[in-house]
């Protein structure tokens, strides 16, 4: 999953300070590396500063704040396709026949690898090993056309998710993919307009969100103004990510129209009329991605909520890391429950998903060591089967959870006394966009054109 944000300003003012803070509020969405592109003023040549690691680590403030651009895209990445190195992070830039090229990307392209196969047999060369190098190819084989055009053309043949920010000489262009896979909005601050995988990071550079970019839309920004063009795709209907609004964004943002802070408190409460659970003392949460559903259970069960599961803010996300040794310890170093609110009590314990099923089972135990009389498991979200090949790291069939065995086997293996989900019906209702926009392939196996796809036509 990653996250993109770009600026431009119309009166000249530089805007990589503007580049970093957005990314600083995307950090939840890639961790593994960060970057930022910008032009040179006479906008023929494009430079970069990438490196590895959380934001302020693979980025140097003071530097950025002395270079005068005042047009830019960044990137924060952690990695679905290619692996994890520095000639994968983003964005990826060329300086082609045509001119400057510098791209930002969110999603992951279904059928990179048979354009790449495509491209490759005709003498292409690619740089790394990421699906949106696939973008600047296709882009240079089509060299007689203007950067915009040829641009335009590349994303016709590609399938699945992209969200993009990408630079073209002097101007900022966004793209969403006909399907509406990743969230992509566009924000302005008096001369400076912005776009963003996420609202929250309108917020922090002072910008107003004006709009989401829609499915199919793409934007492009210069001293001229802002032209709305769409891509030549027919999309048969919209697969806005459900998973977004469950765990990925921040709270904070709005996507879609909808506050992912309401729709999780919502599905909390759906949950607590579906599946309540009348016996327990108390309503907690597991920190911090099953907190404001566990909020919303307890508000709508007229039960009492409490933090009693603490986290330690200083560690990223449990699923982030790259081995399951690493992962099982990230649990017992990242949580730790109060025994004063626990010891003797029937526990309701709310979570955003269970996806191996590690988490779940660590707290579990943790809980009783700490006294817990009963622990019910309250997941705020169908059961995940099934992979994401849309930019959502999940791990294959064969290590989901719930793809893995039935609810009561799962209950079994995780050592909870009730474990119980939201039903789909009830999480499409939550998020209150039409149902027939929203994906839900990894809770329901529905993929657009039925799945991963290599298929080419170029
Ligand atoms: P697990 O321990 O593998 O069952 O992971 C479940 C926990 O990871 C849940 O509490 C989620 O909040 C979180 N999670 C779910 N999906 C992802 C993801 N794609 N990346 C990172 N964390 C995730």
């Amino acid at each position: 999953m990653c996250g993109v944000f770009g600026a431009f300003c119309k009166n000249g003012s530089s805007v990589l300070e503007d580049v970093y803070l957005g990314l600083y509020a995307l950090q939840h969405r890639g961790q593994e590396s960060a970057g930022i592109a910008w032009n040179s003023e006479n906008g023929d040549e494009v430079n970069s500063i990438k490196g590895m690691g959380l934001v302020h680590i693979a980025l140097d403030q003071k530097q950025l704040a002395s270079i005068r651009a005042n047009s830019a895209i960044g990137h924060v990445r952690y990695s679905t396709t290619g692996s994890s190195g520095l000639a994968n992070a983003h964005p990826i830039t060329a300086n082609y026949s045509m001119g400057s090229v510098a791209i930002a990307h969110n999603g992951n392209i279904t059928n990179a690898t048979g354009i790449r196969n495509m491209l490759e047999s005709r003498g292409a060369i690619f740089q790394s090993t990421t699906d949106t190098e696939t973008i600047i190819h296709l882009m240079a084989h089509q060299s007689h056309k203007p950067p915009l055009d040829a641009l335009v053309d590349a994303l016709r043949h590609l399938k699945g998710a992209y969200s993009l920010a990408v630079l073209l000489g002097n101007r900022l262009v966004a793209a969403r993919d006909p399907w509406g896979f990743r969230p992509l909005v566009l924000g302005r601050r008096e001369d400076t307009t912005y776009v963003a995988s996420e609202s929250c990071a309108l917020d922090i550079v002072g910008a107003t969100l004006v709009r989401d970019l829609e499915p199919g839309e793409m934007i492009v920004i210069d001293e001229t103004g802002i032209k709305s063009l769409r891509i030549p795709v027919q999309a048969s209907r919209k697969y806005s990510c459900a998973f977004e609004y469950v765990y990925f964004a921040r709270p904070d943002s709005v996507i879609d129209g909808k506050s992912v802070y309401e729709v999780r408190k919502t599905l909390g409460c759906r949950l607590a009329n579906s599946s309540p659970c009348p016996s327990a003392e108390i309503v907690t949460g597991m920190p911090d991605s099953g907190t404001i559903a566990a909020m919303g259970f307890a508000e709508c069960s007229k039960q009492r909520y409490e933090t009693a599961i603490v986290r330690n803010r200083y560690i990223g996300r449990t699923f982030i890391q790259p081995t399951q040794r690493v992962r099982t310890l990230g649990v017992r170093i990242k949580l730790n429950p109060i025994k004063t609110l626990i010891d003797g009590k029937d526990l309701a314990v709310v979570d955003d998903s269970i996806v191996r099923g590690t988490t779940v089972e660590r707290v579990i135990s943790m809980i009783r060591q700490e006294g817990a009389a009963r622990v019910h498991i309250r997941i705020a979200s169908p059961p995940v089967r099934f992979p994401c090949y849309y930019g959502i790291d999940t791990p294959t069939c064969e290590e989901l959870a719930a793809a893995r065995l039935d609810i009561d086997a799962l209950r079994s293996e995780v050592g909870a006394d009730s474990l119980n989900y939201l039903g789909i019906e009830d999480l499409l209702s939550a998020i209150g966009l039409p149902p027939s926009d929203i994906c839900t392939a990894c809770f329901s196996g529905e993929y657009l054109d039925g799945g991963e796809d290599n298929g080419v036509d170029l």
